[in-house]
């Protein structure tokens, strides 16, 4: 290990971690076993205790084996907001052998088919307000079979909180699927557990670098390297109560929301969307301890007007990744709630934290520093060479995180990986520098993505869509800087010559938004005669930006 990188590292923590040799599934079995009674998650109102959750898995998990015939290694797809029954299936799908998919709830049914086909899904758990985009997926797809979970069945009798999300409230709908209640009332008993450390556990997608989705094979090992590299830091204990806010699809919701704190016998209280009063009640209600968020939550939070009016003093914690957050937020945070925030880096390829702030010296607006096991470096992304302290080059990583490679695609994996004294580093695509104290900063990045309130979106992934509408000649999707979301998505559109004048731009968004995600289709369209190219015909889209970022500073 490259020891000069660390001259930071708390010394109470040793820099070596030893990993577990169990499975995911086998934390919540030890948790149960543990603390039987303890509650393992608030929902709005409602608790359920660690044994509440094995029992419900292991139904589950049974009729995934006996019901839906799902074997070791098969794909299933895990597309739901934030609620107990996302747990539930997680764990039952690790405890049958099988691999978690885990799909952003926001995708539409293109975005969804694109990821079934690529992995070959063989069942899909989804949420009943999102139903309608898998509805038609079975004629068309690998998707052999759907259990559809309604979120109320989990509400108390008595609501505790008023103005409930729609898809919280909603009582379960009639359609012909399999759903939740269908499948436990069976009373399947699964076989015997038989899942090891290197079995593939998860396939969250990601564009890497380039291109359209894909899928980032990790195995347990990956997994369980950062579970318990996050405890070991002290993110979680038997007594930490965690905000679960952010989206559990995500890899950093995964793992500092659910995993790490269900892993150590901690609570967690699930919000499935963002509602900054429901954050402020359920803090104060369940006094959480932690809140691991994106820097756009905290921004509306602070902005809340009733905030002086609870009792949120047993927040200990806060910290995020994913994006920057802004160094006023941070101040703000600090001035009214004493608290520090503290930053972390990482990426789906590396589930999550591959850096994070030492709480005994963290800095504001700065990745962190490499965690336990992990080497990292920065490099020139031509020549390969290590750069020097506050040389800006590629960040590279190499630890127990990260993962075997993008399912399918041996080329896009050997692309994303460099050797250097005789270590397999993972290219991350961010450009930084690290400081005298081995802290590593972000500066730019060299991959083609867009962070638009804390979404990561893919330019060509936008264009491949934008690029179905029938007046679309060319398109070039960029990211321009916006105060609140950081980032806003903006698309330069060449129409046919026959289109001109038969549509408008405000038509490509509403078109648009049908078609993608909420966070990813443009909010903002500009039509152009033609787009500036190199002599080999590549879109300037550098070029695009730079002149959109020169725009908004003069604004
Ligand atoms: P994802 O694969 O969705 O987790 O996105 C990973 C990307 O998010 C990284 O490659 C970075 O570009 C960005 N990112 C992660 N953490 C931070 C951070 N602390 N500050 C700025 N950007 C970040």
């Amino acid at each position: 290990m490259n020891t000069k990188h660390y001259p930071s590292w708390p010394e109470r923590l040793p820099k070596t971690l030893t990993v577990p040799g169990t499975t995911v599934y086998d934390n919540l079995l030890v948790s149960a076993k543990r603390y039987p009674d303890k509650v393992a998650v608030h929902y709005y109102g409602a608790s359920y205790t660690y044994t509440d959750l094995f029992l419900e898995v292991e139904g589950l998990a049974g009729y995934l084996e006996h019901g839906f015939n799902v074997r070791k290694g098969d794909r299933v797809m895990l597309y739901m907001q934030n609620a107990p029954q996302y747990i539930i299936s997680l764990f039952a799908i690790l405890r049958v052998g099988a691999v978690v998919v885990p799909i952003n709830p926001m995708n539409k049914a293109a975005e969804l088919a694109f990821c079934i086909k690529d992995c070959g899904i063989k069942v899909g758990i989804v949420g009943q307000e999102i139903y309608e985009n898998v509805q038609g997926l079975k004629a068309t797809t690998t998707l052999e079979s759907i259990l559809v979970a309604a979120y109320s069945d989990y509400l108390p009798d008595r609501e505790v909180f008023s103005d409930l999300p729609d898809a919280v409230s909603a009582p379960a709908k009639n359609h012909s699927e399999v759903t939740w209640n269908d499948a436990l009332a069976n009373n399947y008993i699964p076989s015997e557990y038989a899942g090891k450390q290197e079995d593939v556990a998860f396939l969250p997608y990601t564009s890497g670098t380039t291109g359209m989705p894909k899928g980032c094979v990790h195995t347990h090992y990956s997994y369980q390297a950062n579970i318990f590299g996050g405890i070991h830091q002290g993110n979680a204990t038997n007594s930490t109560v965690h905000l679960a806010a952010l989206p559990f699809f995500h890899v950093t919701g995964v793992m500092a929301c659910l995993l790490a704190p269900l892993t150590i016998g901690a609570s967690i209280v699930i919000l499935t969307r963002w509602n900054r009063q429901h954050a402020l009640e359920m803090i104060d209600r369940y006094k959480c301890t932690n809140w691991v968020n994106i820097s756009t939550m905290l921004v509306d939070f602070l902005a809340n007007p009733h905030i002086h009016d609870y009792d949120i003093s047993s927040l200990k914690a806060i910290s995020g990744g994913g994006a920057a957050l802004p160094a006023a937020v941070g101040k703000r945070l600090h001035e009214w709630l004493g608290l520090q925030y503290f930053e972390g880096y990482g990426l789906t390829e590396t589930i999550a934290q591959t850096h994070f702030n030492p709480p005994q010296a963290p800095k504001l607006q700065c990745l962190g520093i490499p965690t336990f096991d992990v080497d990292s470096r920065v490099i020139d992304p031509v020549t390969l060479q290590e750069l020097g302290i506050g040389e800006v080059g590629e960040i590279i990583t190499n630890g127990p995180q990260v993962f075997q490679g993008y399912y399918n695609r041996p080329q896009e994996t050997a692309e994303a990986f460099v050797e250097i004294d005789g270590k397999n580093f993972f290219r991350t695509g961010d450009m930084g520098r690290i400081d005298e104290d081995g802290y590593f900063f972000m500066v730019d990045r060299i991959k083609r993505m867009i962070n638009a309130a804390g979404y990561n979106v893919w330019p060509s992934e936008v264009e491949s869509y934008l690029f179905n509408h029938p007046d679309i000649q060319q398109a070039c999707v960029i990211g321009v800087p916006d105060p609140v979301r950081g980032e806003n998505v903006k698309a330069f559109v060449v129409l046919h010559p026959e289109s001109e004048g038969n549509v408008t731009e405000e038509e490509i968004i509403a078109w648009a938004k049908e078609q993608m995600a909420a966070y990813k289709y443009p909010r903002l369209v500009e039509f152009r005669e033609s787009l500036p190219t190199t002599a080999s015909g590549k879109i300037l889209w550098r070029q695009l930006q730079n002149e959109e970022a020169e725009k908004s500073k003069s604004s």
